[in-house]
């Protein structure tokens, strides 16, 4: 058996390169830049109108100042949202115009609606603060070439608005990782099933895994599910492969069973063992080997185990495949009760954090740390690593990796 660390630099090491795409805004949520991206077009593109109002010259008012404190203008036409006005806004004229409609040439300011008085054709500006007032200028937000975006940036809601705004349809991203989930195990029976023999165990890990794989950008491509057949589960890797998958994801079945068949299926494939059996608590048998670019992480069934092994070495690489690292969340915290590894392993600990008004927070053990125990994940807010024999007394400082 390797250590966890072990395990993790193997894994690191046999890496896939991220693979590159120029890919449209609709099919970019949640995918991550491959490139810094400069803004194609200022913003604003033209010069507008802020409000509801009438554009005019800003002369016009301001030589009227004292005695005269208002300019009465003719209205010599519109300027709509979609619909510009053409012409000239002449001395003495104004145009009506409304929010986000281009300003027309002569004119400089918008005086909004409630500020002026209509009547027979023109227009009287009661008040006009400034030259200038309501009027969006171009490029005040930015200019064309100005950076907007960072490699490494995911593209969610925000972010896809922005690159829509200024027309940048496509964007290079990181390719997201293809994921074929195997699900093993003749014991299994769908969630969704009415009713289910006595013998039979709901199937939680399909959704699980599925679920989790998108959390951090993969696309799960397909599920399948199997029975604890050499053949069945050898064909399912095949497959698997054949279709492209950059990361085949299987559950169950990886232990030293009679009815344990995923090592064997993969090793028949053709895949290359990079390690099986880790000294780690939960997620002992996990069993990761590759085929060219393709990686097989072999979980175990149980639903915690499963879940462990996941976020500790599947989520990584999922996050590398799309070109960061910076995948874990973690959170430095203090321990409410004192804490003790006596086994061999190194144990992760699920835990639960409590927040402290204006000091650190607290954790807690999760109770129910069984491997078979999804409640003990599901009520707990991320783990701590703890190396046998280490001890952690009360108070103590420690840095929770979060769910
Ligand atoms: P295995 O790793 O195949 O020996 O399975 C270990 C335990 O996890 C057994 O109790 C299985 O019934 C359970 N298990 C395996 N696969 C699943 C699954 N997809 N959903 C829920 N429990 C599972
Ligand atoms: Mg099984």
């Amino acid at each position: 058996m390797i250590s966890v660390q072990e395990a993790l630099t193997i894994l690191q090491n046999n890496l896939p390169e991220p693979k590159i795409k120029n890919i449209i805004l609709d099919e970019a949520f949640g995918c991550i830049l491959s490139e810094n991206i400069v803004a194609p077009e200022s913003s604003p593109r033209y010069t507008n109108s802020a409000m509801d109002g009438f554009a005019l010259r800003w002369a016009d008012y301001h030589k009227s100042e004292g005695d005269q404190p208002v300019t009465r203008l003719k209205i010599i036409g519109e300027s709509q949202a979609g619909i510009p006005f053409e012409a000239e806004v002449e001395p003495g004229t104004a145009i009506r115009i409304s929010t986000g409609a281009m300003l027309p040439s002569g004119a400089d300011s918008v005086v909004r609606v409630e500020d002026t008085e209509e009547k027979d054709g023109y227009v009287k500006v009661l008040e006009l603060k400034k030259q200038g007032q309501d009027v969006r200028r171009a490029g005040e937000e930015f200019c064309q070439g100005k950076q907007l975006f960072t490699k490494g940036d995911v593209l969610g809601a925000r972010e896809l608005a922005l690159l829509a705004a200024v027309g940048a349809h496509k964007v290079p991203v990181y390719s997201q990782p293809k994921v074929s989930l195997l699900v093993t195990g003749t014991e299994l029976a769908a969630y969704d099933e009415a009713t289910i023999s006595p013998h039979q165990i709901r199937d939680s890990n399909s959704i699980m895994l599925a679920s989790a794989v998108k959390e951090v950008g993969g696309l799960p491509e397909s599920i399948t599910h199997i029975e604890d057949s050499l053949a069945q589960t050898t064909e399912a890797v095949q497959t698997a492969v054949d279709s492209g998958a950059d990361v085949i994801i299987c559950s169950g079945g990886v232990s030293v069973g009679n009815h344990d068949h995923v090592k064997e299926a993969a090793l028949a494939v053709g895949f290359e063992e990079l390690f099986w059996k880790i000294r780690q608590k939960p997620g002992k048998p996990l069993f990761v080997s590759r085929l060219g670019d393709a990686l097989l992480f072999g979980l175990p069934g149980n639903p915690v185990s499963a879940y462990m092994c996941f976020v500790n070495y599947v989520r990584p690489t999922l996050a590398a495949l799309q070109g960061t690292t910076s995948i874990h969340q973690k959170l430095t915290a203090t321990t409410a009760e004192r804490l003790v590894n006596t086994g061999k392993r190194t144990n992760f600990i699920r835990v639960t954090v409590e927040d402290n008004p204006n000091a650190i927070a607290i954790i807690k053990e999760a109770t129910n740390q069984g491997s078979h125990m999804l409640s003990s994940i599901v009520h707990a807010d991320g783990y701590i690593v703890m190396q046998p024999g280490d001890v952690i007394e009360t108070g103590s400082l420690v840095e929770v990796v979060l769910f």
